[in-house]
């Protein structure tokens, strides 16, 4: 429990370990022995609970159809999400709060809501091959502003869900005009003539939702595609990125518990020499490492997450949300490991929980920028804003 809790959370938090505990954990190895994937039906009635939830929307006010949740409200559903392996928490796609604040009417009409009902999925189109640690600098795809229409090159990588998605939320830094090569977000339809899939690499992990590379060669969409003013292409996706860096971090923390207890309870019941492990003072320290290093990991996320909610400084806040995704993406792959470790031969096993996740939390540390680049982005904070400004 965390002490500053509410009633809401604290419902929502119940609420939604109940559909992970009975719905979701269920099929993880079914999911595990079959490239990630479920029987059609049971996909569905996944995404069917997690829309009847509302959780597509749990950042978006009432009145465009959400459930209008704080920050803190959203990461507390987000751990327990982070419970299951296997990416079966993705089971809907979130709109977020900037897409509210920035979408025109057609896009609200065309995207936002029908992200809210389900009926269509997005995913994003940032990293290119030569460019993704280093977004701002060396970004290649271009968009040509032509008599109204965008025309869009270039190639992406890893662009998660896109074997899934409706459509891209695609960065490009502009050719012509007066912001030339300034960035630019767009939405592109996946459908439109020009874009390719080039390859489904594998992976790691074993998901349902790939990483592609698609090609867009000569895409024209229409100029109403493009999502706020030309040149904030950049700071839309620095919004995102802090909004998944919590997601993130929240996720790890639902991990993190959930290989606590299962090691735990696997301790208590395994005997070695005549002796249950749980008595052997290593395995201890593992478990009381893990536990620490947890519950440290979910004070600072709730911190983070209410200082999102009153509106600290966006570029304090842009920091803060590094130094949890740092910190929690890290401690949960040394959770992973340990836990790992108290399973011996069974942590090896794929139908294992803690193999799966030792796997599928690595990812953590290099997506939505790597480890590195989050200790730049705060090493950079702390000599611009100050040290009382960070803790
Ligand atoms: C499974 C998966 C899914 C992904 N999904 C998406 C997606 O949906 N959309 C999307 O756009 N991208 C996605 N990505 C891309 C991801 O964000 C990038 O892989 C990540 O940002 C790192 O970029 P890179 O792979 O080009 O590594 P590089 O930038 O080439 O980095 C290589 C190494 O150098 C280090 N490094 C780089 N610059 C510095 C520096 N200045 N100082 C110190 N060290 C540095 C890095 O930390 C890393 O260790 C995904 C990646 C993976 C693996």
């Amino acid at each position: 429990m965390y002490s500053g809790m509410t009633k809401s959370a604290l419902e929502w938090q119940i609420k939604i370990r109940k559909f992970v505990d009975n719905e979701l954990i269920p099929w993880e190895v079914h999911a595990e022995k079959n490239s990630g994937n479920l029987p059609s039906d049971i996909e569905k009635k996944h995404s069917d609970i997690a829309i009847k939830l509302g959780l597509p929307g749990m950042g978006i006010s009432k009145k465009e159809g959400g459930l209008e949740l704080s920050m803190f409200e959203q990461m507390i559903i987000w751990e327990q999400l982070g419970r299951v392996t296997n990416a079966l928490c993705w089971c809907f796609s979130e709109a977020q709060d900037w897409m509210e604040e920035n979408f025109t009417p057609f896009q609200k009409e065309n995207y936002l809501y029908p992200l809210l009902k389900g009926e269509k999925k997005e995913c994003y189109a940032i990293t290119e091959k030569g460019s993704g640690s280093d977004v701002n600098g060396s970004i290649k795809t271009t968009a040509e502003l032509i008599d109204g229409n965008y025309i869009i090159n270039g190639e992406k990588w890893y662009v998660t869900s896109a074997n899934k998605a409706d459509f891209f939320f695609l960065q490009a830094k502009l050719k012509n005009g007066k912001n030339k090569d300034q960035h630019a977000l767009f939405i592109v339809d996946k459908h439109l003539e020009g874009i390719e899939l080039i390859d489904t690499p594998e992976f790691t992990h074993t998901f349902s939702h790939h990483h592609c590379i698609y090609n867009f060669n000569d895409v024209k969409i229409p100029s109403n595609c493009i999502i706020g003013k030309e040149d904030d292409g950049m700071a839309y996706t620095h919004s995102w990125f802090r909004h998944e860096r919590l997601g993130i971090a929240a996720r790890c923390c639902g991990a993190a518990e959930r290989l606590i207890f299962e090691a735990t309870k696997f301790a208590k019941d395994r005997e070695a020499n005549g002796t249950k492990i749980k008595d052997f003072q290593l395995i201890q320290s593992m478990l009381a490492d893990s536990v620490t290093e947890l519950a440290a990991t979910r004070v600072l996320l709730f911190e983070i997450c209410k200082e999102h909610d009153n509106q600290t400084d966006v570029k304090i806040l842009h920091a803060k949300c590094s130094m949890i995704k740092l910190y929690a993406s890290e401690m949960a792959n040394r959770v992973a490991d340990r836990a790992v470790q108290i399973f011996g031969g069974r942590g090896y096993m794929r139908e294992n929980v803690a193999e799966r996740f030792f796997r599928e939390l690595r990812a953590d540390r290099i997506w939505e920028g790597t480890s590195e680049i989050q200790r730049i982005i705060i090493a950079n904070s702390l000599y611009k804003r100050g040290l009382e400004n960070l803790i």
